[in-house]
């Protein structure tokens, strides 16, 4: 069986063909059809991963499977949430994202800087899906006063883990992979299709 991948990211790709093909699935990028991406008009991480795997499937009817990830700042209200790529502007690089995050945190005690990574991935058999898989995930954590480590990408040199003095860019990436909203959230989408829940 062919799933198209709604994302351009080949970590992502990887990621996901490893746990998916000793299943006999082949994960294919939407890029391989299309450059042109979906406007995220949702306003929660599952409404963004059902557009973005709606669209892939309309365009390449095959089955599609779509994610949708952020960070939650507890503090903030949940924000930057699904605005966490343009946090500091449509074209903002993570150091941009990252240094507009600790100027809205700074003053703020640790017990204030609690937050935490989400993900949200979807699986639809077809466009019209009217019964989607859907596997939900999240990793708590706190928000640092200042960057450490050079490993992930995004937020990770100022998310360190509830249990550790580590952030997420300090961890080898198979320990991030293991751990992190993304890798659990994947875990429970391959079980759910594993069981055949449809
Ligand atoms: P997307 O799901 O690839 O669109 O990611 C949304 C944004 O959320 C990223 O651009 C990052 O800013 C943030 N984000 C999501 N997952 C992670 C992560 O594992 N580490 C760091 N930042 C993340």
């Amino acid at each position: 069986m062919r799933v198209v991948l709604a994302t351009g990211n080949p970590g992502k790709l990887q990621e996901l063909q490893a746990m998916l093909e000793p299943l006999g699935v082949e994960v294919v990028p939407l890029s391989q059809f299309t450059r042109v991406a979906v406007p995220e008009t949702g306003l929660t991480f599952v409404e963004n991963a059902l557009i973005k795997a709606r669209h892939a499937s309309q365009l390449t009817k095959l089955p599609a499977i779509a994610d949708d990830s952020g960070l939650e700042v507890d503090a903030l209200q949940g924000a930057p949430g699904i605005y966490s790529a343009r946090y500091a502007g449509e074209h903002a690089s993570d150091e941009d994202n990252l240094r507009k995050l600790l100027a809205a945190l700074s003053g703020r005690k640790p017990a204030e800087r609690t937050a935490r990574y989400c993900c949200a991935l979807v699986y639809m058999r077809w466009e019209h899906d009217p019964f989607p898989l859907i596997s939900q995930a999240s990793w708590e954590g706190r928000i640092t006063d200042v960057p450490r480590g050079t490993g992930g990408f995004g937020y990770d040199p100022i998310f360190e883990l509830s249990q550790r003095s580590v952030t997420v860019a300090e961890l080898p990436a198979a320990e991030k992979n293991q751990l992190s909203h993304r890798g659990q959230a994947l875990r429970g989408l391959v079980a759910q299709l594993t069981r055949g829940v449809q």
